[in-house]
């Protein structure tokens, strides 16, 4: 069973969850039973953003934005390169000391729960947390975690729930809602009661979970597949190039995409655009995307510069 609550109305200071979930959390653990709490975004928040302009905390080697921990010890980690940062930070736009927080992560939700349920057993599991499975004790406990819980053996689970549940449809590879779908189906399906919390309760993925078959949410999504030339329709190629040197980077980028650019199916190339060039842990980043009916064919064009160049990679999804 399916239960949707929507966020949209709730105050904000009950935020993340609402009166009902922390119900149905309780009612659970009350009778013995177990709660997975799963969310995608590990530390206490996502981003820190500067009090005075508004300017974001990021990784000085990468671009990523740094997110805050608390548990064990205070810190910015950056989730690229684990680039970690102790002392106060400072802002490097305009030096301001002070900082909001933005999108809440495993940590405070486990905080949260521990406020609200000081008799309970709550486990965090995320990378974070190095430990051994099968030690916990499996009734009235809430396990809170991010994507590797799904193939954790933590035994019984009678309800599970997403407290941000737009958070996990916020990737943006091309099959995230047949994979968000999958899961929850398969989660409903195992376990007594599924609750997702959400702005945007009108969602398709949502309206499908709760009234449609598999054959609707399969035909709707075949057709933006379709529409998009994603795959079975298309290609979906990435090609990427890492070098330390920032110039080698964008030579690379310039020679593939200017062969590519001659050919006749230039519309299936995306994100080809050279000077977007990011910073990863030190090194830097270009990519291109092939996609569409054409897409086998333009990498074909480009095989010989790929070979002949150091630092390519290509993923096909
Ligand atoms: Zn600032
Ligand atoms: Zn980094």
């Amino acid at each position: 069973m399916i239960h949707v609550v929507d966020l949209s109305l709730l105050p904000a200071h009950l935020l993340p969850f609402s009166p009902q979930t922390l119900d149905a959390i309780g009612s659970t653990i009350a009778a013995g039973g177990n709660v997975l709490v799963y969310h995608n975004r590990r530390g206490s928040a996502s981003a820190l953003v500067c009090s005075d302009c508004g300017t974001t905390l990021r990784c000085p080697r990468c671009d990523a934005t740094l997110t805050l921990h608390e548990k064990p010890i205070w810190r910015l980690l950056c989730h690229h390169c684990g680039y970690t940062q102790v002392d106060t930070p400072s802002c490097r736009a305009c030096g301001g000391v002070w900082f909001e927080r933005v999108g809440i992560g495993t940590q405070a939700i486990e905080t949260r729960l521990a406020r609200e349920f000081p008799h309970a057993n709550i486990i965090r599991l995320d990378r974070d947390v190095e430990e051994i499975w099968g030690i916990y004790p499996l009734h009235s406990t809430v396990f809170v975690g991010t994507r590797r819980l799904r193939n954790a053996p933590i035994g019984n689970i009678d309800l599970v729930v997403f407290p941000v549940f737009e958070s996990e449809l916020s990737f943006a590879e091309y099959d995230t809602e047949e994979r968000v779908y999958l899961d929850v189906r398969l989660l409903s399906e195992r376990i007594a009661r599924v609750i997702i919390q959400t702005r945007f309760p009108r969602h398709p993925v949502i309206l499908d979970l709760l009234q449609g078959s598999y054959r609707d949410f399969f035909r709707r999504t075949l057709a933006v597949r379709r529409a998009f030339g994603y795959p079975p329709y298309g290609g979906y190629i990435q090609i990427f190039t890492t070098a330390k040197s920032e110039t080698k980077v964008r030579k690379t980028m310039h020679r593939l995409s200017s062969i590519l650019m001659t050919r006749k199916h230039t519309s299936t190339i995306l994100h080809h655009d050279p000077d977007d060039i990011r910073r990863r842990a030190g090194e830097f980043l270009g990519s291109i995307l092939l996609k569409g009916e054409h897409a086998e064919e333009d990498l074909h064009a480009v095989e010989s510069e790929i070979w002949s160049t150091a630092g390519i990679r290509i993923t096909r999804w």
